[in-house]
């Protein structure tokens, strides 16, 4: 997914030792993945919305890996499970045929975790058998963490909208299930929603489906829990390419249409480099308004915010970055969110390299400047722990520890290797890489074996493994990173100075300036600037009313860091409309503080909270509301 920003990590900062630890096992699941491995799921879900939960069925197909097992320990967080049995065949009666049936299993829930949820103990005798199916029917709750409820109100179309949230650990809130990246399973869904919704999931999609209410999904790759999606909407569909579309809401959907053209594009300049896309369609599913990330790479349906269709293609990097995923991360991924980095940072790399590609360098590097910049905010805020990219979650919500060093110094990292190795080599390397662990999940340290016998050893003296280290598992950036450059920014700073010394604005000034530039010019500004300055560059350039979110956010931190009261209205509109997190914590915490910017923090998270997600809520929460003054 799309960085986050940074937010949670004072309240969530636990007690951690320093000791090291078992690179294997996922600390963030109950799952006993030594004895049983889900390989397969079939769901039957009804989306019940006038009562915001699902009503679900989820067979689940196990490969037993210990005959001796009695228990299987499956993840569950806000479910009520009700019933729990097991397939069983048995040769019944005189004809001597075998029949299936069902068999109840004893099962219990575990000690409710915050942030785990609460294992869920299923029963089973021993046996000789390899596999074995279980049948788990249960029910959301309707706060369920995962899952997102949106009345007509908040949506485009005045129709209710649902969509989930897995990544990280969010699918045991609505499917019962071994929920660690370590597992891979396959799955088949049928969806039960009111006629003339549509639903929609990280699957094969049909989008010629009669909006009839029941739908079937097949997924025949195997993808860990975290990419199980489902999304219901009053949606639409439009072509835009031989394998390329735009599911959404009718009123925005030519205008993504038009915003997405290039997928197509994106799609072939990374089959160039780093081999096919193994994932037969992509598609890209418009949230509504208050999706909580950039976007989310659920396999052949990238979820994507709303906020990036600006009618100029300005921010299609989250589309490359998402798309960047079919390779990293979703074909091979991280097996514990310890080693994240290794979708984010090889993610992160691979957008820059399909931007450079469909849209010149200059874009690129604009971006990656950009990036590096976000990456030393981070790294000036952040404890030296977690600066590392395999970084220790342990007793952590990883959903909460999200910064940008995963991304910009992962990103960072493999700039560093492709440097040292020289383009041809080191793609070269990346396409085995895809090639050897496609459809898998590994480890930091299975990443570093593969590295050492390709790359380094293949290549002796260029880059020793001492170096590999100090960039995975030492705080900050190493010295001889190889940091981007841009020249783009020249004239930006160059106007920028100019301005401030009092000089006049010149016409011409900002005329075909890429939005990163804008985005440059604002971040840049000294923290302090008077009314007049704030209204001789609003009078100019018009920030206030930005149809770019990305301008307009960077606009909005200088209106709040001085208080320029004729902004306000549009701010508040802005933080009412959008819970795109990177976009407005970073504006509520800047609110925060000062005595008269808390009045309005308090007051406009109140209006909005209603329309933002679970997660975005419990974000804003920690910074409007700090634990110690909470009211619940
Ligand atoms: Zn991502």
């Amino acid at each position: 997914m799309t960085r986050k920003g940074l937010l949670g990590l004072a309240c969530l900062a636990l007690a951690m030792g320093t000791s090291s630890f078992g690179a294997e096992r996922d600390y963030h699941s109950y799952a006993n993945v030594d004895q049983f491995r889900v390989t397969h799921l079939e769901l039957n879900l009804r989306v019940e919305t006038w009562r915001k939960t699902i009503v679900g069925v989820a067979a689940l197909e196990l490969k037993r890996v210990d005959p001796r097992a009695t228990q299987i320990v499956l993840d569950t967080k806000d479910l009520m499970i009700l019933d729990v049995t097991q397939k069983a065949t048995d040769v019944v009666g005189a004809t001597g045929k075998n029949q299936t049936f069902w068999v109840s299993r004893p099962f219990y829930l575990g000690k409710e975790d915050p942030i785990l949820g609460r294992a869920l103990v299923i029963e089973l005798p021993p046996s000789r058998r390899t596999t074995e199916t279980i049948k788990i029917d249960y029910e959301t709750l309707p706060d369920s963490h995962a899952l997102q409820w949106l009345t007509g109100k908040q949506t485009a179309r005045h129709k209710d909208f649902l969509y989930t949230e897995s990544e990280p650990i969010g699918a045991r809130t609505w499917i019962p299930l071994q929920d660690t990246p370590q597992v891979r399973a396959t799955y088949k869904a049928q969806v039960h929603t009111e006629r003339g919704m549509r639903a929609v999931m990280s699957a094969e999609n049909d989008p010629t489906a009669k909006p009839n209410g029941d739908y079937t999904f097949v997924m025949p790759q195997p993808v860990p829990s975290y990419l199980i999606a489902l999304a219901v909407g009053d949606l639409e569909f439009l072509q835009t390419g031989p394998r390329t579309g735009v599911y959404a809401e009718k009123s925005i959907l030519k205008a993504a249409a038009k915003e997405f053209a290039d997928t197509e594009s994106m799609i072939q300049a990374n089959e160039k480099m780093f081999g096919p896309y193994r994932w037969a369609r992509y598609d890209i599913l418009v949230m509504p308004p208050s999706f909580p990330q950039g976007g989310m790479e659920n396999p052949r349906l990238t979820f994507i915010t709303p906020t990036v269709v600006v009618g100029d293609k300005s921010l299609v990097s989250v589309t490359a970055h998402e798309l960047a995923h079919s390779w990293a991360g979703n074909l091979v991924g991280n097996a514990t969110w310890r080693d994240v980095w290794l979708n984010e940072g090889f993610t992160d790399y691979m957008e820059s390299r399909i931007m450079s590609a469909v849209y010149g360098d200059e874009r690129a590097s604009m971006e990656a400047v950009l990036g590096l910049k976000s990456l030393r905010a981070d790294l000036a805020k952040l404890k030296p722990a977690d600066q590392v990219l395999a970084i220790d979650l342990r007793d952590r919500d990883p959903g909460e520890v999200f910064s940008e060093v995963p991304y910009e110094k992962g990103r960072l990292f493999l700039n560093y290797l492709d440097s040292k190795f020289g383009r041809e080599r080191f793609d070269a390397f990346l396409r085995g890489y895809f090639d050897h662990f496609a459809f898998k999940s590994i480890t930091t340290e299975e990443f570093l074996a593969y590295l050492q016998e390709n790359l380094l050893d293949r290549f002796p003296g260029v880059v020793t493994l001492d170096q590999v280290h100090a960039w995975v598992f030492s705080p900050g950036l190493p010295a001889d990173a190889v940091l981007p450059v841009t020249a783009m920014f020249q004239p930006v700073d160059e106007s920028r100075d100019a301005w401030l010394l009092g000089k006049p604005l010149p016409k011409q000034m900002g005329m075909g300036w890429a939005a990163q530039q804008w985005m440059y010019f604002l971040g840049q500004m000294p923290p302090t600037l008077s009314s007049s300055q704030l209204a001789d560059l609003d009078k100019n350039f018009g920030f206030t009313k930005s149809p770019n979110a990305e301008i307009a956010h960077s606009w909005f931190k200088l209106v709040i860091a001085n208080q320029y009261q004729p902004a306000y209205g549009r701010l508040e509109e802005y933080l009412t409309t959008i819970g795109r997190r990177k976009l407005i914590a970073p504006l509520y915490e800047g609110l925060m503080k000062t005595a008269p910017g808390a009045v309005v923090a308090k007051r406009v998270f109140a209006k909005a909270r209603p329309g933002y997600h679970p997660e975005t809520v419990k974000a804003i929460e920690a910074i409007v509301e700090p634990k110690e003054e909470a009211s619940e």
